[in-house]
């Protein structure tokens, strides 16, 4: 099918995006890589009156690091969050969950701030936003604001934008203390959105107790979680990558009802494995 009609604007900068979104008011929608907006458009399932092309905004992309932050741009490709190695070495986490993101036509045109706005509850990298306190630059009429990770995602395919604003950049904070990380998902087949993802971020002190302890899941619910009391079972305790079943008990306990308890019990005893298997412990 084809989309219905639409306007299309190709602003050149920030102010002017928000100008136009706010002069259609909210029947307006941003384009960015198109990957979820066009095919929901082409299946009638959204009919903006207009797009507001992010293409052509300088300023949008570009991924850099600065006084302890990683600085990823809107318009930032999936492809490039994977094989950046600023990325790699700033936020392993998000380099490899980019790279499970559907096909390499998906991720060469898949933009993060697409990813993050679309806010589908089964998608990585708002998961790993979750996980790693991520933080949202977000432009508008009143100028720009950020919003925390753990307040921009609402519901299923609802997050914390106006109609009338962008998001221009997500900021993640780099970890002083280095440490481990793991990213398992599990997907009916390869490039296939998963099922449910689970991330973790650890470090562990001299004595190789568990310090730092952050696990985020996708799929469960209506937006990406963070499993408080699972972290808390864990922190200060010897996890050791052959002995995790109890670890695993405690991530099942602290999932809602109405969740596949053992499909994210098996993706967090592995991503656990993986996050100390890479701490050397
Ligand atoms: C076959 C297929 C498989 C896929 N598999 C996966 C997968 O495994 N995992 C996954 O996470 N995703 C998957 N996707 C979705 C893909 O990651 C998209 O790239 C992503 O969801 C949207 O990014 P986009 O840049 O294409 O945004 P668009 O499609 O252009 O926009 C998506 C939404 O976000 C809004 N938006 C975009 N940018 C901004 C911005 N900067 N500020 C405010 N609003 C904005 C748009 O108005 C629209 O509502 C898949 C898509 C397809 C078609």
């Amino acid at each position: 099918m084809k989309p219905a009609e639409f306007r299309y604007h190709a602003p050149r900068s920030v102010e002017e995006c928000v100008a136009l979104l706010a002069e259609h008011g909210g029947e307006a929608k941003p384009l960015a890589g198109g990957q979820s907006l066009v095919p929901l458009m082409n299946l009638r399932l959204a009919r903006p009156e207009a797009l507001v092309d992010l293409g052509r905004v300088p300023g949008l992309d570009g991924i850099r690091v600065d006084a302890g932050v990683l600085e990823v741009g809107a318009m930032t490709r999936h492809a490039d969050l994977a094989s950046s190695e600023l990325v790699a070495a700033a936020c392993p986490l998000l380099a490899d969950a980019a790279a499970l993101i559907g096909y390499p036509a998906i991720r060469n045109r898949g933009t993060i701030g697409g990813s993050m706005a679309h806010a589908d509850p089964a998608a990585e990298l708002p998961c790993v936003a979750v996980t790693l306190d991520a933080e949202f630059v977000v432009a508008g009429p009143a100028g720009r604001r950020t919003v925390p990770a753990a307040e921009f995602f609402v519901d299923h395919f609802t997050c914390a934008l106006a109609a009338d604003e962008i998001l221009t950049a997500v900021r993640w904070p780099v970890p002083s203390r280095a440490g481990g990380w793991g990213f398992r998902e599990f997907a009916r087949k390869a490039g296939d959105f998963a099922v449910a993802a689970v991330a973790v971020d650890m470090a562990v002190d001299v004595s190789a107790s568990a310090r730092r302890v952050r696990i985020g899941v996708a799929g469960v619910g209506g937006r990406p979680l963070r499993l408080a009391e699972a972290e808390r079972a864990l922190t200060g305790t010897r996890l050791r990558p052959d002995q995790l079943a109890w670890a695993g008990d405690a991530v099942a306990a602290s999932l809602g009802d109405g969740v596949d308890r053992e499909l994210v019990r098996t993706l967090a005893v592995r991503a656990l494995s993986d996050a100390l298997t890479r701490i050397g412990a």
